[in-house]
């Protein structure tokens, strides 16, 4: 991709304390983000996908400085800001918006839908209340929401109308990247394809990149031009779509593509079945994370860790077997 990157993470790490009894005593960490590395371009999608607890939602709110990084670093059009306060990083905020899982949640139940979308105009924005309006209009029509929606509140909307209230608010401000924590997941398959239908037509229109943070691979496919696997805090294989979906090079990708539906039902594939559950990120396993429950796993898995490494043009892979 030749676009401009905007965003450059590198060796990214998040760790959160454990702690017990009644004194708080520092019991160990857990290793949310391990050493995560990737860049998105102008007008781009990364999906960024994994098992429930592998942390690819802890780093988005990473990067989204929502909670601290413990190491690496973070670069947003050139500039560090893996550093900066709450001060330094105003000027950023309206540049990088987020879409959440739950839009009942994240939006506020006592505003009406109209001030919820004109909510971060008004901070960020130097905009007459009439310019606001007419913008606030402008957003409800593109994310296909009614006029007569603007009054409403949050709970009078279904789901979907929901979800797309948040992508207005998140729209409002012109950002470069908005980060969509699982945005669909709560909503009906049908719905689902709407909604990614939605981002994909709004990035067509007003080129914002997306970081989209998923479980599903499934759903990640549709809207994503590149893919990061995450297992147990770090990232395994980091490729275009295409490439992902067609010539998967980790185990772990391979178990996971093996679980996704395929279009034709008379189609079949063989569903690789993973052996154990995912470790503990507290204690994670030495060598590579994942030899636990690889099917292909050697003696040098156990201790020694597989370096991310370039197998083909643009399609990176951590495993010894590469
Ligand atoms: Fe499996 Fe070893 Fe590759 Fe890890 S490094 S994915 S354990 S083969």
């Amino acid at each position: 991709m030749s676009a401009a990157v905007l965003l450059e993470v590198s060796d990214l790490r998040k760790h959160f304390p454990v702690r017990k009894g009644i004194f708080g005593r520092a019991a160990g960490k857990v290793h949310a983000v391990d050493g995560i590395s990737f860049s998105i371009h102008a007008g781009e999608t990364l999906g960024l996908v994994g098992e429930s607890g592998c942390g690819k939602s802890t780093a988005g709110k990473t990067i989204l400085r929502l909670i601290e990084p413990t190491g690496g670093t973070i670069e947003w059009r050139g500039r560090r800001i893996d550093g900066l306060d709450r001060a330094g990083m105003r000027p950023f905020r309206q540049e990088l918006q987020a879409v959440f899982q739950d839009p009942y949640s994240s939006l506020n139940p006592r505003m009406r839908a109209a001030d919820i979308v004109a909510e971060p105009i008004r901070n960020y924005q130097n905009a007459s209340g009439a310019e606001i309006a007419e913008r606030v209009a402008y957003l409800f029509s593109k994310v296909g929401l009614r006029a007569d929606q603007l009054v409403k509140y949050p709970y009078e909307f279904s789901g979907g109308q929901r979800q797309r209230l948040g992508i207005a608010r998140a729209l409002a401000v012109q950002p470069k990247l908005i980060v969509c924590d699982e945005p669909v997941s709560a909503l009906d398959v049908s719905v689902q394809a709407q909604v990614i239908n939605l981002l994909e037509d709004l990035q067509a229109e007003f080129g914002v990149s997306y970081l989209f943070v998923a479980h599903d691979l499934a759903v990640v496919e549709h809207i994503s031009h590149r893919v990061a696997v995450m297992y147990l805090g770090k990232i395994v294989e980091l490729t275009d779509r295409r490439s992902l979906f067609r010539n998967p090079q980790h185990p772990y990708t391979e178990a996971l593509l093996s679980a996704v539906p395929l279009p034709d039902p008379k189609a079949k594939k063989k569903r690789i079945i993973l052996a154990g559950d995912v470790p503990s990120p507290i204690t994670p396993p030495p060598g590579c994370r994942f030899h636990t429950r690889c099917p292909y796993v050697e003696e040098r898995c156990r201790n020694e860790e597989p370096l991310m490494k370039q197998v083909q043009p643009g399609h990176h892979v951590a495993c010894h077997l590469r």
